[in-house]
């Protein structure tokens, strides 16, 4: 499509778009008495309009019912993690089996490690992306340390090609390969929070299991973002929170993909917690655990039912919509956004010095674009906040944008082009 920078251009996108109306599905911030430009949805994603009657149910359920809400409540709190299974394994491509909701995005991550990171004799190294995500780092860095290794020898840092902020696969295929008699564990952040690259997660993990290795992926920014196929690729484990593109609100539940190949697997270890056990005998309270056959098993804890109340409102529009139409859509909005940024640019004469780091191929990126500012970056981001605009600054020189198919329009992606413009004349130039 040939695009044009200009309102009325911008409108004629939306007034074509098909999911138009999910905007007024939510709350969009103020900034002087007018709609925020918001694009920060890979940080925290906005309230659904919906989501106060989801979490007032339960707790009118809770008033009525007291403890019998486990079972009598309009959603019973027993099974409660339930009602989110079939919305998440669509989301992710799973089946229903694979998926879980449950506690939070780190703390299910060292709950993968735990079974998935079995380190034997020479065969205890990990690969992990570039500029991964400081928690990340940190979970995987301490099970090395914990089964006594050294994370400076044992975790291994992709390096981006040449020139460049992005690691082609064939360099992730190829680091595997170089290591393959001491690889345990492949783990990437599918979309990378800081560059907004997408990785091949099949080809990855054909890779790893190629050189006798598990593979396992970070989803935070990648799930509501991308249209995955987590089953058939073969993926070992997943781990996602709910806040940023699922809209969950702030801390939300988080959820766990474990591949069907591995859930009747005795051998398996994992810390247990009682809502791991088969719900058929869970509240017999048995003295040997008995891992129900699906992702469940990994559960520790009853549901925390008010912040999966979020995340059932919300869900609600992912099923609705679907990720290839979300995709769609988003992938148009971002090319239209990296349009406007370099028709900026262009004007301002700043191509030379400006950048973004984000790959330009669709297929490797999601909604998100990173742009490096290196001259007088930060004043120009709070000229930017001054306008009504809600992006993400990183020091010290990165502004992330993340312009959300749900929620933003084409119009906020011109009239983002017209604040940066304003900015960048008033502090660069
Ligand atoms: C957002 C994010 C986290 C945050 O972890 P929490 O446990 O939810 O606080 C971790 N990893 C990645 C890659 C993220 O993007």
């Amino acid at each position: 499509m040939k695009f044009e920078n200009s309102l009325s251009f911008a409108k004629s996108l939306d007034a074509q778009d098909e999911l138009r109306s999910y905007r007024q599905h939510f709350h969009i911030p103020k900034h002087q008495k007018k709609d925020c430009i918001y694009f920060c949805g890979n940080s925290l994603g906005l309230q659904p309009k919906n989501t106060e009657e989801f979490i007032r149910k339960e707790l009118e359920d809770w008033r009525t019912f007291g403890v019998e809400a486990h079972f009598e409540a309009r959603k019973p709190w027993f099974p409660y993690h339930e009602f989110l299974r079939d919305d998440l394994a669509k989301l992710v491509g799973a089946k229903p089996k694979e998926v879980v909701a449950m506690n939070s995005l780190t703390l299910n991550l060292h709950l993968m490690l735990v079974s998935f990171y079995r380190p034997s004799g020479k065969r205890r190294k990990i690969i992990m992306e570039y500029s991964p995500f400081p928690s990340d780092r940190y979970a995987l860095a301490s099970h090395l340390k914990w089964h006594g290794f050294d994370p400076k020898k044992d975790l291994i840092e992709l390096k981006p090609d040449n020139g460049s902020y992005h690691v082609s696969t064939e360099k992730i295929i190829s680091c595997i390969q170089t290591h393959k008699n001491e690889l345990a564990l492949v783990m990437m952040g599918a979309v990378n929070y800081y560059t907004g690259q997408y990785f091949e997660l099949e080809k990855i993990s054909k890779a790893a299991h190629e050189a006798g290795a598990i593979a396992g992926f970070d989803l935070a920014h990648a799930a509501g973002n991308k249209e995955m196929f987590l089953h058939k690729w073969g993926v070992d484990f997943a781990v996602w929170c709910s806040y940023k593109y699922l809209n969950a609100g702030p801390g939300s539940v988080a959820a766990a993909f474990v591949h069907e190949k591995h859930l009747n697997d005795k051998n398996l270890f994992r810390f247990a917690g009682w809502w791991g056990n088969d719900p058929k005998t869970r509240f017999t309270m048995p003295d040997d655990f008995i891992p129900v056959a699906s992702a469940d098993a990994w559960q520790l804890s009853n549901a925390p039912v008010l912040s999966m109340a979020a995340l059932c409102a919300s869900m609600k529009y992912f099923s609705e919509t679907g990720m290839k139409i979300l995709q769609k859509k988003s992938t148009l909005m971002t090319a239209y956004l990296e349009y406007t940024i370099r028709h900026v640019f262009d004007a301002v004469q700043l191509n030379q010095i400006y950048q973004i780091i984000t790959p330009s191929d669709p297929k490797q990126r999601g909604c998100q674009l990173s742009v490096i500012v290196s001259k007088n970056g930060k004043k120009v981001f709070e000229s930017l906040c001054d306008q009504g605009v809600m992006a993400d600054w990183r020091s010290p020189d990165v502004i992330r944008m993340a312009p959300v198919p749900l929620y933003n329009s084409f119009e906020d992606i011109y009239r983002f082009g017209q604040a940066l413009q304003k900015a960048l004349k008033q502090h660069v130039q």
